[in-house]
């Protein structure tokens, strides 16, 4: 029997080993990851988790019994320190060796670290991980002020539920925007203006100069302005980077991620990657390589991958997804938004629940959607189709999206 070793045992890998055995797939799977846990969601991590909505049993991707009833073996904790390529074997730091007919590698990414004096101070923290959840919600349960660096999805949402706790808290961003990388201007402004309106205080175009603390724990950060914000936590939100070094021990390109084609294969073809730490060419970027940390990316890349393995090849064209809960706001987007310049409105602002369809030449590019759950499934249909929408039929409220997908 065929075996295939997935390294990562995150939202892609165990996707990835869910997905094969619902393709029929029969040989071996072995999937090995490094945290103590069973496989788990990390979207909670930063909303339910932290105002205690999300009960710890839901975090789970599967119940114990899932791995059993379907043959996956599980090396856990464990981690994978070397690819043998030649040989097609894995060393793992427990010393065990396995070979494998396929790998791959669905590594995840990490927090980047603030490269500052008092990054390393006592309530300086991440969150990435179940083990920093479960910290940063004892943390907040004692803190007073909370200052969040980076104005990203993990940061808003986590300053929203400390907000909610009723705790003082700032986030400090660099940019002249929240979410600058990822969310059209308008809707960067309204939700500025919104979290402000919740408690929030909001610094842009604002940088950390140092953190500063009293007997190794964190009491303020200190901005390049000359301005001192009082700290009990500081949540450092600055974005992540992939996991990359097996890969490039072992030989294979890696460029902001492990290179893979459009069928998730690296340079070597009984390696694939996906997730958080694979690049790979999409579509919906003009065909340029990208690398996607959603839940989305991680669930549909292992479906292809496993079609593929399974004898069923099709190139990856998933139209992006991503959600993010912030107070009481669901922000749900579909495609990319990075290269638009055109966005249309529909449904009213001022109520909350309103969508910007983003076009960028005439062409829609993403759809985000502020409580408004029909668009964004109208936009997930509409984007996987060419010249779908126009910008004067996203602007005419008459205009039924259902009514013109059907
Ligand atoms: P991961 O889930 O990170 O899994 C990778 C695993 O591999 C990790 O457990 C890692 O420890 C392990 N590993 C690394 N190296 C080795 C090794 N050598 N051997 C063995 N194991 C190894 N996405 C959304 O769409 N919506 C959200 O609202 C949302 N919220 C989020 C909130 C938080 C706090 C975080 C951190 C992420 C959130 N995401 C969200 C992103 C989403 O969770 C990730 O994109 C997804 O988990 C990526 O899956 P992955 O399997 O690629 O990586």
């Amino acid at each position: 029997r065929p075996t295939v070793v997935v390294a990562g045992a995150g939202q892609a890998g165990t996707q990835t080993a869910a997905s094969l055995r619902e393709f029929g797939f029969d040989g071996n799977i072995v999937l090995v990851g490094d945290e103590p846990h069973l496989p788990y969601q990390r979207p909670p991590l930063s909303k339910g988790h932290i105002t205690g909505k999300a009960a710890r049993d839901t975090l789970w991707l599967h119940p114990a019994t899932f791995y059993d009833h379907h043959e996956i073996d599980r090396y856990i904790p464990d981690r994978v320190r070397t690819i043998e390529r030649a040989a097609g074997r894995v060393e793992l730091a427990s010393g065990t060796t396995l070979g494998y007919d396929h790998l791959v590698l669905a590594l995840g990414a990490r927090n980047r670290t603030l490269p500052l004096d008092g990054a390393d101070l006592d309530g300086v923290v991440g969150l990435r991980t179940l083990a920093e959840a479960d910290d940063l919600r004892e943390r907040l349960a004692r803190a007073r002020n909370v200052v969040v660096v980076g104005g990203g999805f993990i940061g808003l949402e986590v300053a929203a539920a400390a907000v909610a706790l009723g705790l003082r808290t700032v986030v400090i961003e660099v940019a002249d925007r929240l979410m600058g990388r990822v969310l059209s201007p308008p809707m960067a402004d309204f939700l500025l203006d919104a979290h402000r309106a919740r408690g929030l205080q909001v610094e842009l175009g604002t940088t950390v100069e140092r953190i500063t603390g009293t007997s190794g724990r964190v009491t303020a950060v200190a901005t390049a302005d000359g301005r001192k914000f009082p700290a009990d936590v500081v949540l450092v939100g600055i974005g992540a980077l992939p996991n990359t070094e097996l890969a490039e021990a072992a030989g294979l390109p890696i460029a902001n991620g492990i290179v893979v084609d459009q069928f998730l294969r690296t340079a070597d073809p009984r390696i694939s990657a996906v997730g958080d730490c694979a690049s790979c060419p999409n579509p919906f970027a003009g065909g340029r390589r990208i690398r996607l940390e959603s839940v989305h990316n991680a669930t549909a890349q292992p479906r292809a991958l496993a079609a593929r393995i399974v004898g069923r090849p099709e190139p990856y064209h998933s139209v992006p997804w991503f959600w993010s809960d912030q107070s009481d706001m669901k922000l749900q987007i579909a495609g990319l938004t990075t290269a638009t310049s055109e966005f249309v409105f529909r449904g009213d602002p001022g109520s909350g629940r309103f969508s910007i369809f983003c076009f960028d030449d005439g062409r829609l590019q993403s759809v985000e959607s502020l409580s408004r759950p029909g668009d964004h499934m109208a936009a997930r249909k509409l984007l996987a189709i060419e010249d779908c929408l126009s910008p004067e039929q996203a602007a005419d409220a008459e205009f039924d999206l259902r009514t013109h997908l059907s």
